[in-house]
């Protein structure tokens, strides 16, 4: 009976190994940092007007597109990492945040 358990258990290992590519092989592995994607820091815009054209760019239902992959709740530096990493490997990625500024309790600390 051992023997016999034996041989089922190499013939069910040898299926599976002859056929792991219809087990495995659909799974794809996103690494988010598979690509360096740093970018050159901008200048600061420092006009006013210019800077209102986004901060004051309220939330609008209507605004928030059909085909968003996930949607992260506050600005955090939780909620900012998990979006920056959700977009990094191509999702479309909406954050909302309460308050009109973001970085969460990040903003309470300065140098
Ligand atoms: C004074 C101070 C000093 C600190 N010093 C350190 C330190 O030295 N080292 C360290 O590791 N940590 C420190 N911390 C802790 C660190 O800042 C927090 O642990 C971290 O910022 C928590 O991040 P979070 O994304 O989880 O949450 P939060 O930063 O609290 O972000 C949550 C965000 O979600 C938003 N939100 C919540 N509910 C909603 C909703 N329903 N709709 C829309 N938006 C919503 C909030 O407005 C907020 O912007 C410090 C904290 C403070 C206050």
């Amino acid at each position: 009976m051992g023997l016999f358990l034996y041989i089922v258990a190499f013939v069910l290992l040898y299926i599976l190994w002859q056929f792991k590519s219809l087990f495995f092989s659909s799974v794809r592995v996103l690494n988010p940092f598979h690509e360096d994607s740093r970018k050159t820091i901008r200048e600061q815009v420092t006009d006013q007007k210019k800077r209102d054209e986004v901060l004051k760019n309220g939330f609008k239902p209507e605004k928030v597109p059909k085909d968003l992959d996930a949607i992260v709740i506050g600005s955090g530096i939780g909620g900012l990492s998990v979006a920056a990493i959700l977009s990094k490997i191509g999702k479309k990625v909406l954050v909302l945040e309460q308050h009109d500024q973001g970085r969460g309790l990040l903003s309470y600390i300065h140098r």
